[in-house]
C-alpha cells in the first residue's frame, strides 16, 4: 500500500490551482512554480463563479487579499521565510474579529460592526504568511447545526444544493468543499467544525480546549469554545492547526504548552499497535444505516492497518446533550448580554427620549433571531436564583461524569472513535423549526467539548441511501491532538489508496 498523506486532489494536470491541497500549493510556492497572487486570484474567481449558489461567504475581501498576496510574493522573493503556509489563502468564520473588516457573527445586531482589533487567530495567520480571503457564513453567534440560523440567509451544501452544509460553521466547510479555499478556520463549541466537515466530505478538527487562542473570538460559551482548522486533507488540517495553536498571553484559558506534533503525526500516519475504542453509546439506534455501514468499514480498515480495536462503554454520554443544552444557553445568556445597543452594533429606538432600558429591549428584539432568543431565555432561566442548582449545577455535575467516562476509557485505549453525525446532510428547511431535531445532530460531537479534549472528523465514503458524505470521528485525550492526526492520516491514506483519489473529488461541483 502506498502511503500518501498528501492525496492528490486532482486537477493539477489541468492546472486548476483551486483543486490542489494546501501542502502541494505551499510546496509549489516555495519551489517558485506559482505565486500566491495566482492562487489567490484563482480562489477569488472560483468564489465569484460559485458563491451565488453556495453562499459560503458573507464578505469577500478581494482587493485586500490580492494586495496581501502580492506583498507575500514580494517578501518571499526577498528571501523572507514564513513557514509552509506562506501565500496560502484561508477563509475565516465570521466570528473572529479582524481589524476594519465586517464581523457580523451571522447576526443583524452586529451587521455593521468593524472591529478595531485583530483576533490572535488573525495574527497567527498573518505570521504564517496566509492570505485571508474573507469571512464565512454561520448560524447566528455559532448556534445551530445547519447555517439556516444566519441572519443573512443559509449556506448550501456543494454536494447537493438542496441540503444543508451543517453548522454552525457551514460557510467554512462549504468554502473548502466547493474548492473556493484550500483552508478555513472554524470554531467548535459543540461540533461546529466537525459536523459541517462530516456532511461536506471535508476534514475538521476541534483542538484541545485552550490549544488555540480565543482572544478576539466572539464568545458563545466560554468553557466550551475552541477554534480549529477546516481542510480537505488531514495533513492540511495539521499544518493549519500548527500555525494557529500555541500559548497566547492574551487568552487566560490558553494552554502554556506548545502544540503537540500534529504535522509529524499526519505524515507518520501509522496505527500499528494503537488501541482504538468504539464508543458503544455512539452507534446503533438513531444512526442512519448507511452511516453505520461506512463506519464499520472504516473500523475494519484500521484493524487491517494493525490497530487493536475494542468496544468501550461511556455510560454518561447519553446525558451529554441535556447537560450541554443547559450549560451552553447559560453561558451564552451571559456572553450575549453585551449586545445591548449601547456600545457598538445595532441601536434601535434611540429617539432622544427613550430610556436606556427601552433602547436595549428594542435593539435586542430587532437584532437577535429566534434561536439566539430561545437560548438567551433558556439560559437566563437556568441561571436564575432558585433554579441555578437544579439546572446549571446539575448539568455541571453531569459534565464531570462525562469527563470521568473519557478518563476511564483512555486508560484502556489511545483514541475513541464513532460516526461524527447520526445522519448525512439533511434538506434545507427540514429541521429549522424543530429545535430538538436540530440539537440531535450533535449527539456524538458534544461529549468532547464538555470534557475539553480533542477530536477530528474525516470523510470515509458516501452513504448508500443518498450518496452523501459520511464522517468518521476520532477522539483523543487533552493535549494528545497528535493522535488524531496519526489515526486520521492512516485512515485517509488507506481510503485514498482504495479509491484511487480523495473523496472530495467526487463532489458534484456547483
Ligand atoms: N450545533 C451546536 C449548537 O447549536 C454546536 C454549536 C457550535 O459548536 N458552535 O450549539
Amino acid at each position: 500500500m502506498t502511503k500518501t498523506s498528501t492525496p492528490d486532489l486532482g486537477g493539477s494536470a489541468e492546472g486548476h490551482l483551486t483543486r490542489l491541497s494546501a501542502a502541494d500549493l505551499g510546496a509549489a510556492i516555495s519551489a517558485g512554480e506559482i505565486t500566491s497572487e495566482e492562487i489567490t486570484a484563482a480562489c477569488l474567481d472560483r468564489i465569484a463563479a460559485t458563491d451565488d449558489r453556495v453562499h459560503a461567504f458573507l464578505h469577500v475581501a478581494s482587493e485586500a487579499a490580492l494586495k496581501r498576496a502580492r506583498a507575500i510574493d514580494q517578501s518571499l522573493a526577498e528571501g523572507r521565510s514564513f513557514g509552509p503556509l506562506a501565500g496560502i489563502p484561508v477563509a475565516l468564520k465570521d466570528v473572529f474579529a479582524q481589524r476594519g473588516v465586517p464581523t457580523t457573527c451571522g447576526s443583524r445586531i452586529l451587521a455593521d460592526w468593524r472591529p478595531p482589533y485583530d483576533a490572535t487567530v488573525v495574527r497567527r495567520l498573518e505570521d504564517a504568511g496566509c492570505v485571508i480571503l474573507g469571512k464565512t457564513n454561520l448560524d447566528e453567534f455559532a448556534m445551530g447545526s445547519s447555517t439556516e440560523h444566519s441572519a443573512f440567509g443559509p449556506t448550501r451544501n456543494p454536494w447537493d444544493l438542496t441540503r444543508v452544509p451543517g453548522g454552525s460553521g457551514g460557510g467554512s466547510a462549504a468554502a473548502v468543499a466547493a474548492f473556493q479555499a484550500p483552508l478555513a478556520v472554524g470554531t467548535d463549541t459543540g461540533g461546529s467544525i466537525r459536523q459541517p466537515a462530516a456532511v461536506t466530505g471535508t476534514v475538521g478538527v476541534k483542538p484541545t480546549y485552550g490549544g488555540v487562542s480565543r482572544f478576539g473570538l466572539v464568545a458563545l460559551a466560554s468553557s466550551l469554545d475552541q477554534a480549529g482548522p477546516c481542510a480537505r486533507t488531514v495533513l492540511d488540517a495539521a499544518m493549519l492547526h500548527a500555525a494557529l495553536g500555541g500559548h497566547d498571553p492574551l487568552d487566560s484559558t490558553s494552554l502554556p504548552e506548545p502544540v503537540p506534533p500534529v504535522v509529524e503525526a499526519a505524515r507518520r500516519a501509522d496505527v500499528r499497535g494503537m488501541r482504538i475504542g468504539l464508543v458503544r453509546e455512539l452507534q446503533g439506534d438513531g444512526y442512519q444505516p448507511g452511516v453505520l455501514r461506512r463506519f464499520e468499514e472504516a473500523v475494519a480498515v484500521l484493524t487491517d492497518l494493525g490497530a487493536r480495536v475494542t468496544e468501550v462503554s461511556c455510560p454518561h454520554f447519553e446525558y451529554a446533550l441535556a447537560a450541554y443544552y443547559l450549560i451552553l444557553p447559560s453561558e451564552c445568556s451571559s456572553n450575549l448580554a453585551r449586545f445591548d445597543g449601547m456600545r457598538f452594533g445595532l441601536r434601535v429606538g434611540d429617539d432622544g427620549e427613550a430610556t436606556a432600558e427601552r433602547v436595549m429591549a428594542l435593539t435586542r428584539a430587532a437584532g437577535f433571531g429566534a434561536e439566539a432568543k430561545r437560548r438567551i431565555m433558556l439560559g437566563t432561566y437556568a441561571l436564575s436564583s432558585g433554579y441555578y442548582d437544579q439546572y446549571y449545577g446539575q448539568a455541571q455535575r453531569v459534565r464531570t461524569l462525562i469527563a470521568q467516562d473519557f478518563a476511564d476509557a483512555f486508560e484502556q485505549v489511545d483514541v475513541l472513535v464513532s460516526p461524527t453525525t447520526p445522519t448525512t446532510a439533511f434538506e434545507l428547511g427540514e429541521k429549522v423549526d424543530d429545535p430538538v431535531a436540530m440539537y440531535l445532530n450533535d449527539v456524538a460531537t458534544i461529549p468532547v467539548n464538555l470534557a475539553g479534549n480533542c477530536a477530528m472528523s474525516l470523510p470515509i465514503g458516501l452513504a448508500d441511501e443518498d450518496g452523501l458524505p459520511v464522517g468518521f470521528q476520532i477522539m483523543a485525550p487533552a493535549q494528545a491532538d497528535d493522535r488524531l492526526y496519526r489515526v486520521g492520516g492512516a485512515l485517509e491514506a488507506a481510503l485514498v489508496d482504495r479509491w484511487g483519489h480523495h473523496l472530495i473529488e467526487e463532489a458534484p461541483q456547483p
